[in-house]
């Protein structure tokens, strides 16, 4: 039996072949970025870039797992961690803050990106590169027992400008099960869009409320006037 035998049977040997070739990149090594990433690399992607300009704090461990006891980079701490996962991966780190001057250094050549970040500030960076260069991004976001999570395909669904308001400020609270769900839902989506097996969550919500377990799909509409997605769309 092969690594990927059990799920070989959902996505084929092309399908496999397909994961096989395709990189990943993950902005933000936090709580989604580690539990993603960890599914990414089970699931045989070929290449996973992480990105995150932090070292593990105290506050961290109570969904940062891999974290624990160690000092250094998330990044490289994370690397090493998945490649324990599978040694034949490929590993890229960049560690740093993404802002506008170097989001594109940071997030690499890559098919997806994952939005793994904690920042609205930092997803709209993430999200206006995306767009630009017309690479889908699974985007995932948690406050306490809220989570959501949709896949952002260019010129065909909302983008996170379409949908996401707000300023940053206050820290979410974080509760490890929700996030590993929307992780989980961030990386299923991927592992979907590369193997073109099922169907992501494009121009859908996923969202969840642990306090009182709900969870719903729903449709999200873009925003006509968007400054980022909106001439895209109607160009195409
Ligand atoms: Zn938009």
């Amino acid at each position: 039996m092969s690594r990927h035998s059990r799920q070989e049977k959902l996505f084929g040997p092309e399908g496999q072949r397909k994961l096989s070739e395709a990189a990943v990149s993950v902005a933000g090594c936090g709580g989604l970025g580690t539990y993603a990433s960890l599914l990414l690399a089970s699931a045989g992607v070929g290449k996973i870039r992480l990105i995150d300009c932090g070292t593990p704090s105290e506050s961290d461990l109570n969904r940062q797992f891999f974290y624990s006891g160690r000092e250094g980079f998330k990044t490289e701490i994370l690397a090493e961690r998945l490649g324990e996962v599978d040694p034949g991966l490929e590993i890229e780190i960049f560690n740093g803050f993404i802002d506008e001057n170097n989001v594109s250094e940071a997030l690499g050549e890559c098919d997806v990106i994952a939005d793994c970040l904690d920042t609205i500030g930092s997803r709209l960076v993430v999200n206006r590169y995306a767009v630009s260069k017309n690479i889908p991004l699974a985007h995932g976001g948690i406050d306490g027992f809220y989570g959501q999570a949709t896949f952002v395909v260019p010129g065909k669904t909302p983008c996170l400008r379409c949908i996401l308001r707000g300023s940053d400020g206050r820290i979410p609270d974080s509760f490890a099960p929700v996030v590993s769900i929307i992780a989980s839902v961030q990386a299923s989506d991927i592992v979907k869009h590369i193997t073109g097996i099922g169907d992501t969550t494009a121009g859908k919500m996923f969202t969840m409320f642990a306090g009182t377990n709900e969870y719903d799909t729903v449709a999200i509409n873009p925003d006509p006037d968007c400054p980022v997605c909106g001439s895209s769309r109607s160009s195409r």
